[in-house]
């Protein structure tokens, strides 16, 4: 299928984004580069994808109904998952049906959008190192996978991301407030938890894996920095081992390969000395990815439109160590401003994106700084100090 068409024709290659946050909205970006006609959803109104896309239908993508309906009525080629909140029963029986391929795979969208099946997929099929885990539905059954599990633990809704209701327990008291927290901050609300064992890691990084007709490419590694389950800088390349990326690219490998499909997958690990302990996958690009659009000649968004639409990539290009620092606005507000920005962007080889997401209430990432440097600690403090001087009005 290497041939496209002309938009809003009967030739066009259509795709249709389920999830229109910051990263969809860059996907989005160079799908229209290719000329194709994208229609972008999620469950508000004038969300970051919606801004560049064809067309938007605003519906929630875990009402399996009504996701079917926007298919049989927009009939894309490609369904593009951007979010993990989907009703993936539906986007199973659709590519089974024959009516839309899903990227990567409708498997690979059920298997990661809840923590259990990708977890016992990669441990216990592939025999991938993770960290010891128990899964958890009752309270007791919770406070024996803490027992056995032992101090300190991580605890995850087994139906979340981004941190959402995740904690990390130390002392016997933090027992009981970690289950109420995950149990209000899982996605489809109360449920089951994963608890994890506390991987005292040197570092983490994501290494972003593309599947594509001509095989599986790897982007240099991407480290990064989380506070609260939430990204806040990324930078690449990771400084690691040789001994210790022949082993995360044979993971990535590996857990891509079995997810199949194309695309790209961020593949989450913990590093402590040359060991390699896989954390989590997303079949799709990933936040910490972001460093990408400045420190690669394709972007991981720009790898994912060619591998998805079936064209080549014969090689990553990279200009060398980048950085970047997420803008985590707090507050309430309809209309936040972004000032300063002259001053903030006076420095060279700095960048901004600006999402333009409609709403801040409580905690939320509204834009990414990127810099180039001499050195990844420079690249990542030019970012820093963009984002620090930009002047938020809310
Ligand atoms: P996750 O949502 O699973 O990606 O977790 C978010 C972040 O929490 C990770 O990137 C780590 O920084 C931290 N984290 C998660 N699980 C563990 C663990 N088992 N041990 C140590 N840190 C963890």
């Amino acid at each position: 299928m290497s041939s496209l068409g002309t938009p809003f024709t009967a030739g066009a290659k259509r795709v249709m984004l389920c999830g229109s946050g910051e990263l969809g909205k860059e996907v989005v970006i160079e799908l229209q580069r290719y000329g194709v006609e994208v229609i972008a959803c999620d469950a508000y109104p004038n969300a970051p994808a919606m801004q560049v896309a064809d067309r938007a239908h605003v519906f929630s993508m875990l009402d399996g109904a009504e996701l079917r309906r926007v298919i049989e009525l927009e009939k894309p080629h490609l369904i593009v998952p951007e979010v993990e909140a989907i009703a993936t029963d539906v986007l199973a029986a659709i590519e089974e049906e024959g009516l839309s391929t899903v990227i990567p795979t409708a498997r690979a969208t059920q298997l990661t959008m809840n923590r259990e099946g990708i977890r016992r997929m990669v441990a216990e099929e592939l025999g991938c190192r993770t960290s010891p885990y128990a899964f958890a539905a009752t309270i007791e059954e919770y406070r024996a996978a803490v027992e056995g599990i032992g101090l300190p633990c991580v605890v995850k809704p087994i139906m979340s991301s981004s941190g959402k209701g995740q904690s990390t327990l130390r002392s016997p008291a933090d027992i009981q407030p970690a289950w109420e927290h995950a149990q209000a901050g899982g996605r489809a609300g109360a449920g089951k938890v994963i608890v994890e064992g506390f991987v005292e890691f040197d570092y983490e990084i994501t290494l972003l894996t593309v599947r594509h007709q001509g095989g599986t490419s790897f982007c240099d590694p991407v480290g990064h920095i989380q506070v609260d389950g939430d990204y806040r800088e990324s930078w690449q390349p990771a400084p690691m081992s040789e001994a210790a990326l022949l082993r995360a690219r044979q993971m990535a490998g590996d857990v891509t390969a079995a997810l199949g499909g194309f695309g790209v997958f961020g593949v989450e690990m913990f590093v402590k000395d040359d060991e390699v302990i896989f954390s989590e996958v997303s079949p799709r690009p990933h936040d910490t990815g972001m460093v990408t659009m400045i420190s690669q000649d394709l972007s991981q968004f720009s790898l994912h439109a060619r591998a998805i639409l079936g064209l080549p990539i014969p090689n990553i290009r990279t200009h060398g160590p980048s950085a970047s620092c997420a803008v985590v606005v707090e507050g309430q507000s309809k209309q936040v401003r972004f000032g300063n920005l002259a001053e903030a962007l006076a420095e060279p080889d700095t960048q901004l994106r600006l999402f333009g997401k409609p709403e801040v209430a409580g905690k939320r990432r509204m834009a990414v700084t990127l810099a180039r440097g001499k050195d990844v600690d420079e690249a990542r403090a030019k970012a820093r100090a963009v984002a620090e001087r930009m002047a938020i009005e809310l």
